[in-house]
């Protein structure tokens, strides 16, 4: 016991320095302007690095948005009409504070697990798996969905349930991380480990890698498919670009949008 005491004592102290230094640290970044981000609206020196291994200029370091939240952002608030119902598959705090304050919308965000959400203290999140989900077909306008599909062993099953409750004139806007050096999609269900996974997908909760027939998933069951740019076109936007700021263009057939991440992943 006093052992452990001690090493409290000892140990304690440098933890704050550390917290306090990367704190302070943060402080002056968020003081600059050289950089918007259009998921809170504020100005920083810098996006911060995040990730692992860390990107640099990735994190907004007022509201926490990542890269691709900044572009999944700009984009769902150019689609989203008024009286539209949106549904939100595992909200990320930096989107679905936005899209949950959209006038005149119905948003309902849902998630396998809604406990491992803090968000579930801000508004109601639907216990829904999206392989069988609770809705009618045809309701949804707009659905969100972004890095879940990489997750779900059956991620058929979950695009056929995406393509059910949406109408036939929705929009899905989806995002993955992706290889794009892989021509075909990697998965292995003997692979069920998290070390495995890890080691062979590049994190321990992945059932795969999506290669470049991604778009042909979401055409399989129904989906017209077209693409965002990548997570480099935000990573550090001027702030004197930012009112200008248009995302990739979609393509003519667009009736869903899909956007792939570009994701740096182990060989296998
Ligand atoms: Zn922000």
């Amino acid at each position: 016991m006093g052992t452990t005491f001690a090493n409290i004592i000892r140990t304690a102290p440098r933890v704050m320095i550390r917290r306090g230094g990367r704190l302070g640290a943060e402080a002056i970044v968020r003081r600059g302007n050289r950089v918007y981000c259009v998921c809170c609206g504020n100005t920083s020196m810098r996006f911060l690095p995040s990730g692992a291994p860390p990107r640099p200029n990735v994190r907004c370091p007022h509201c926490d948005a990542l890269d691709r939240h900044r572009i999944l952002w700009g984009r769902v608030r150019e689609i989203i009409r008024p009286g539209d119902r949106v549904l939100h598959f595992a909200p990320e705090a930096a989107l679905a504070h936005n899209i949950a304050h959209v006038p005149n919308i119905d948003y309902t965000a849902a998630d396998v697990d809604p406990s491992g959400s803090h968000l579930e203290t801000e508004f109601p999140i639907v216990r829904a798996d999206i392989t069988c989900q609770p809705w009618r077909d045809g309701w949804f306008d707009v659905i969100v969905v972004s890095h879940v599909l990489e997750h779900v062993p059956d991620d058929h099953a979950a695009l056929r349930e995406l393509r059910r409750v949406i109408k036939p004139d929705g929009r899905v806007i989806s995002h993955h991380p992706f290889d794009p050096g892989r021509e075909h999609t990697f998965e292995d269900p003997s692979i069920t480990t998290p070390a495995e996974r890890l080691r062979v997908y590049g994190q321990a909760d992945h059932v795969r890698i999506y290669g470049r027939d991604l778009p042909d998933r979401w055409r399989s069951v129904g989906f017209a498919v077209g693409t965002l740019g990548d997570a480099a076109a935000l990573e550090a936007t001027p702030v004197h670009d930012a009112p200008t700021w248009k995302p990739a263009a979609t393509t003519p057939e667009a009736g869903v949008t899909t956007s792939f991440a570009r994701a740096s992943i182990p060989g296998t």
